[in-house]
């Protein structure tokens, strides 16, 4: 089977290569992407700008072994969820047990068979992927929920500070979105807001993401955008919104926007989206249905 771009991707922590060779071979076989890392300190690394659907890591390893690889990815907000699975020649009861303890989601001795280990690591996806689903997203909206959208934004100020890059966020409000809902219905305003997310992830760049942090507040994440870019990207975008028509009397519905940039505004998502709060503040008190910078 091939992957492509859509595939589940699993991380290999693994010293030894000709492992990490065979558990390619055998999840590429059924679709399945792998990358692998040599190391636990090279994982950590890797893991700064991939999330894998699923880690598999080896025990005894130079650097930082699996275990000490395993408990700093406990101490992450952005990992300690992803599932993870112990695959080790040290295969005693007391092993497995502390494997286990360190909440592995499954603990395989080597040698191992590799449909067995096949058969886990699909069960295990099937699993998370509709979790994921539930974890990750708003059930309204289908955007990012403010969880996702506030672990994606703080993995982004990481990756800015590091390349020494600037990004931006557009932190935006429906404008008298009360009323809609006191005219016309909550139910329609739901409606609404379905119709505004769906135009906004339609309209916006394809490297941009949106989350849902409010009840008709959102984040689009803008990387690698410097604040004048993002005032012009977030404006295109107020125009598209601007234009959707609803199925009211002709209805249109209008959004107001702040847009902050890291480094220059702040450099963490507290200070990021307090500027962008009283950008978007200015923009409603300008008159709304338009875009304010962070100064
Ligand atoms: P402004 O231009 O100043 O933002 O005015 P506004 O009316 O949009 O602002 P306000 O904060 O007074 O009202 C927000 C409204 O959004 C009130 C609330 O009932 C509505 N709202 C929040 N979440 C939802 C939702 O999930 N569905 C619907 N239909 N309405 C929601
Ligand atoms: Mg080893
Ligand atoms: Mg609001
Ligand atoms: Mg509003």
């Amino acid at each position: 089977m091939q992957t492509t771009e859509n595939s589940p991707t699993v991380l290999v922590v693994e010293d030894d290569p000709n492992i990490v060779h065979m558990v390619s071979i055998i999840m590429n076989k059924s679709g399945i992407k792998t990358v692998g890392a040599r190391d636990g300190e090279h994982a950590l690394e890797v893991l700064n700008h991939l999330t894998p659907n699923l880690i598999i890591s080896d025990i005894m390893m130079p650097n930082m072994d699996g275990y000490a690889f395993r408990r700093e990815l406990l101490e992450r907000d952005e990992a300690r969820f992803i599932p993870f699975f112990f695959l080790s020649a040290k295969g005693k009861a007391y092993d497995i047990v502390h494997g286990m303890e360190l909440d592995a989601d499954a603990y395989i001795p080597k040698p191992f068979d590799p449909d067995v280990l096949l058969a886990k690591v699909k069960s295990v996806l099937r699993r998370y992927s509709h979790l994921n689903e539930l974890l990750q997203y708003d059930t309204l909206t289908k955007v990012y929920n403010r969880r996702m959208l506030e672990n994606s934004l703080s993995a982004e100020i990481k990756r800015v500070k590091r390349y020494k890059q600037s990004s931006s966020i557009l932190l935006l409000d429906l404008d008298h979105f009360k009323n809609i809902n006191d005219t016309y219905g909550h139910d329609f305003g739901d409606v609404v807001l379905q119709k505004i997310s769906a135009g906004l992830r339609d309209n916006m760049r394809d490297t941009d993401y949106v989350g849902r942090v409010g009840g008709e507040e959102f984040v689009i994440v803008m990387p690698n955008t410097e604040k004048k870019t993002g005032v012009l990207a977030a404006n295109r975008l107020r125009e598209k919104i601007e234009k959707l028509v609803f199925d009211k009397a002709g209805l249109h519905v209008t959004i107001s926007g702040g847009v902050a940039t890291v480094p220059d505004d702040a450099e963490d998502i507290e200070g990021l989206m307090k500027k962008a709060d009283r950008a978007l503040y200015k923009a409603k008190d300008k008159g709304r249905n338009c875009i304010v910078a962070a100064e």
